[in-house]
């Protein structure tokens, strides 16, 4: 049984936190990485369905969204070779590795039409986190490193990041394309079912 107790735990931490510091970039981004360090920090309450690969493509499964959008909760499932698209976020997000590990490879975009500068790229293992944003560094991409199992990486994004529109980018050319990631799942993880610990009083 997933111990669910702890992503809600995570979630009511974070909805004080956006609260208090939700126009604070800096702040905002400060308090969330601890948050979810110890969200990440171990590897007992994802439930099954939200850590299942797909052999074609990357699997992004929301967790869970504030009411407000001002935060949302995502769980990334790599198989072996997968890896996103050159994106952006527009809005702040922490990136944290739960299982495996993932290769972050970081892009600035020096024009219209000039190709894209590769400007970092690095191993990221459990408990590691990294942070987006429009000012500490938006476009990257992110790979499973590892060839023969699943990488599972939990993010926390400043919006509802499936509906937020950015952007996918063709490193060569630096052409910019629209689009909106939406979520591989329909159902979300419940959260609220305290009721064994109620009975157990
Ligand atoms: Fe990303």
């Amino acid at each position: 049984m997933a111990n669910i107790e702890h992503l809600r735990r995570f979630v009511q931490d974070m909805t004080r936190a956006v609260e208090k510091f939700g126009h604070d970039e800096p702040t905002m981004l400060r308090e969330g990485r601890k948050l979810l360090a110890g969200l990440i920090a171990r590897d007992d309450w994802l439930p099954e369905e939200f850590a299942q690969s797909h052999p074609d493509t990357y699997r992004q499964y929301l967790l869970y969204c504030d009411p407000l959008e001002r935060f949302s909760v995502v769980s990334f499932v790599w198989g072996p070779g997968h890896t996103t698209p050159v994106h952006d976020h527009t809005v702040w997000g922490l990136v944290g590795v739960m299982r495996g590990a993932e290769k972050c490879e970081e892009f600035e975009r020096p024009g219209d039409k000039q190709p894209m500068r590769k400007t970092g790229e690095h191993l990221i293992e459990p408990g590691g986190i990294d942070a987006v944003s429009p000012t500490v560094g938006d476009i990257h991409t992110v790979s499973n490193a590892l060839a023969d199992r699943p990488s599972i990486s939990i993010h926390v994004y400043g919006a509802n990041i499936g509906a937020v529109r950015r952007h996918v980018y063709v490193p060569e050319t630096g052409e910019i394309k629209s689009f909106v990631s939406g979520y591989s799942n329909s159902v979300i993880p419940n959260l609220w079912d305290r009721s064994a610990e109620m009975r157990a009083g």
